[in-house]
């Protein structure tokens, strides 16, 4: 088994058909953690050539994903290198795969092919009706003469260039996961797959390779997806003459109930949902990490340089690892609570912005508000997305006319074995006791209201009910007095003179 001897050079090349699928993020973070890990470079190249499946915009949100979950290139699209361009369409563009095409033919290792997409068709369901089950195409061009392609080509038939796999034989390559395990394929089971397509563009199988060998890459980590397609990458590394990289196919990730992979279609797993909705990027990245990875069989809260510390190959595990958004959403509120409010309320602010609860960019005053605010859910919120809701009331008007944005029925004021009178008169006397507080703070807020229920012959929950309601619109919200004292007095003063009037309208009424 090979060792890792550095300088190690890896990549990760996504191809931009969409957003960037949560376990893509994982296997390039796990190249990254393999290029931090050995002080080499990882590098970032974007696989384009799949011109029906492209999407625009889409390799930008994928950097942008990356990125937010903190990984960074050493060699990228828009951070240029020695070995650019980083995008396979600029290098297409160069002419930099025709001198290998060229050679392969050459060297009689591909071939054209002129079969069309009808005759192949015909070809296999011929197979199948003499019992052939997996029908593996192998081109009659591979025996023709120069001349006969000579005349197919004067012709002006389309072509695609295809592998010209043997037929016999096999091929090996080791796996660094699954502790260098040799995986062997037989010849027989394998088809001429098409190198570059009729409109002249290269395919992934042959465009990664050159471009793989032409950046230096020493280890291919990918998703194990490509355990079937390595073969005839390793076929194609011989047919050129070059020594292969070392391969390490990392685990799939399967879904929570273990049936199948986590899919595109049934599940959220674009890496830009999880910013929405408040997942934090540390909580993300310590999390993906211990998909197919640990560090012992206990550890798993660790800071970016711990794992980039502990990553090693060796401990990623063949066997699939299995996504757990609970543990994930736990995981977010342990990052949640570590950090200061102060730092809570500078991520929370733009799901804020977003609510259309502060301006964009936030005021100064907004953003003094949100910091005194944030203490009172510190310890609730899970997903960042949540806060607004939470703090909703803190923001928006608060009251019974029909255009308020927090809007109330006046009944909600009145609580048991109360009526309209009484209610009112009570928080009459909340706003005249609150109205003469000296320190608007918490313990004189609770001391002051106490009191003023004993006074008014009312339960406490009688009075602190009403009030909540009037102040928050609703009959569960954080607790009474760091509310009052979270909103403050002027705000707090105007909503109990809301709820007031709205009484005395129901009982004149
Ligand atoms: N472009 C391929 C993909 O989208 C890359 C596979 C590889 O890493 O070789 O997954």
């Amino acid at each position: 088994m090979a060792t890792i001897t550095p300088p190690v050079r890896v990549r990760f090349a996504p191809s931009p058909t969409g957003y960037l699928h949560i376990g893509g993020v994982r296997t390039a973070l796990f190249n990254w953690l393999f290029a931090r890990h050995y002080g080499g470079q990882f590098i970032l190249r974007v696989e384009d050539t799949d011109e029906k499946r492209f999407v625009v915009g889409a390799a930008d949100d994928m950097m942008w994903s990356l990125r937010w979950i903190g990984i960074d290139w050493d060699e990228g699209p828009d951070v240029g290198g020695p070995y650019g361009p980083y995008v396979q369409s600029d290098r297409h563009e160069r002419g930099i795969y025709n001198e290998y095409v060229a050679d392969l033919l050459r060297k009689g290792l591909a071939y054209k092919s002129f079969t069309t997409p009808e005759e192949l068709e015909q070809m296999r369901a011929e197979a199948e009706s003499r019992g052939i089950k997996a029908f593996r195409f192998r081109g009659p061009e591979r025996d023709w003469t120069p001349e006969q392609i000579a005349e197919a080509e004067a012709q002006g038939k389309p072509y695609t260039i295809r592998l010209k796999v043997p037929l016999e034989g096999m091929t090996r390559f080791h796996d660094l996961i699954r502790g260098g395990e040799q995986i062997i394929i037989n010849h027989a089971d394998l088809y001429d797959i098409v190198l570059v397509k009729s409109s002249g563009m290269p395919l992934y199988h042959l465009a990664h390779l050159i471009d793989d060998r032409m950046m230096r890459i020493t280890h291919v980590i990918r998703g194990e997806e490509w355990v079937p397609s390595t073969p005839y990458h390793i076929l194609l590394y011989k047919a050129f003459g070059w020594e292969p990289p070392i391969f390490a196919h990392v685990p799939n990730i399967l879904r929570q109930d273990g049936r199948g992979k986590l899919s595109k279609r049934k599940d959220d797993v674009a890496t830009n949902r999880f910013w929405e909705r408040g997942y934090l990027p540390e909580a993300m990245f310590n999390y993906l990490s211990l998909q197919g990875w640990s560090y012992d069989d206990h550890t798993e809260l660790m800071t970016r340089d711990e794992i980039v510390e502990r990553f090693t190959i060796e401990r990623v595990q063949p066997s699939p690892a299995r996504w757990n958004p609970d543990k994930l959403k736990d995981m977010n509120g342990i990052y949640v609570r570590k950090f200061t409010s102060d730092e809570l309320a500078d991520r929370i602010a733009p799901f804020l912005v977003q609510a259309g609860l502060i301006s964009d960019p936030p005021a100064d005053e907004e953003l003094a508000y949100l910091r005194r605010l944030t203490p009172m859910i510190h310890e609730r919120v899970e997903e960042l997305s949540e806060a607004p809701e939470l703090l909703e009331f803190f923001f928006r008007e608060v009251g019974v006319a029909e255009d308020v944005a927090l809007r109330y029925e006046p009944v909600m004021l009145i609580q048991k074995k109360m009526d309209a009178a009484r209610t009112a008169a009570g928080l009459r006397a909340a706003y005249e006791g609150l109205s003469a507080l000296d320190a608007w703070q918490v313990e004189p807020l609770e001391a002051t209201l106490r009191a003023l229920a004993a006074e008014q012959g009312l339960k406490p929950g009688q009075l602190f009910g009403a009030i909540r309601v009037a102040i928050t619109g609703r009959t569960v919200a954080p607790p009474l007095f760091d509310t009052l004292n979270g909103l403050g007095r002027e705000r707090s003063l105007k909503r109990i003179e809301i709820a007031i009037a709205a009484l005395e309208q129901t009982s004149a009424g």
